[in-house]
């Protein structure tokens, strides 16, 4: 019932303390094991209930071991290994500020990039390198058609808010993103996809997405 007792490793638990957290939540407590063990989650969780943290510390655990792995170089193509994605700026933001505070002093770098801003400024940082993408489907598809991402490496999927993006209309989106992962990276590629209501769409998006996957109600 503590953090320490599930194997997130010292700097994380450091990070973890220092964020204050104490006691997983309760999608904390279910979630993290299990994506620890490289499982496909799909997770019913509302707003307040942690789910952010639930996807972040397992994504950052598995980068921290992975973010030495060689890297294709394409000129101002960058190749992060992990992407988050949510339905708007404000939960991108939200999400990026927590995600850093998380992985202060592990060297993994986390970058956020959303629509309805100058792309330019999100241009510079994604050049100093990118472990971690935080994106709105609707920007990500504008990097990706600029080339300015690949997301031919990609080892963790996070979906977050899944019902809201697709209520927003961002199923073509987000299809044609996921379709860029898929070549490569088949079977090597963990999602987690996080809703708060399982309607048949969601049902589908899960089905096309995720493989084996664990179902978690909490
Ligand atoms: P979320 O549902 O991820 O948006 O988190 C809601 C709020 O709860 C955020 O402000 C988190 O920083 C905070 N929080 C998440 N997990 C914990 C925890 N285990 N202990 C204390 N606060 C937490």
């Amino acid at each position: 019932n503590t953090f320490a007792e599930i194997d997130l490793g010292e700097l994380l638990n450091q990070n973890i303390r220092r964020c204050k957290y104490v006691k997983p939540t309760p999608v904390q407590r279910h979630a993290i094991p299990i994506a620890l063990e490289g499982r496909d989650l799909m997770a019913c969780a509302q707003t307040g209930s942690g789910k952010t943290a639930a996807f972040c510390f397992p994504i950052i655990s598995g980068i921290m071991r992975e973010q030495y792995v060689q890297r294709p170089r394409v000129a101002r193509t960058v190749y992060p290994l992990a992407l988050i994605l949510s339905p708007t700026r404000e939960l991108s933001c939200q999400i990026h500020e927590e995600a850093k505070k998380f992985s202060y002093q592990t060297g993994v770098k986390v970058v956020v990039a959303y629509g309805g801003a100058p792309i330019n400024q999100q241009l510079r940082e994604l050049e100093r390198g990118v472990d971690i993408l935080v994106a709105t489907p609707g920007r990500l598809v504008d990097l990706l058609e600029r080339a300015r991402v690949s997301l031919q490496m990609i080892r963790y999927l996070a979906l977050d808010e899944a019902d809201r993006m697709l209520d927003m209309g961002f199923e073509p989106q987000i299809r044609k993103i996921v379709e860029q992962m898929d070549m490569p990276n088949r079977g090597v590629r963990q999602t987690m996809l996080f809703s708060a209501t399982f309607p048949r769409e969601i049902q589908r998006l899960a089905s096309d997405f995720l493989s084996n996957y664990i179902f978690l109600a909490v």
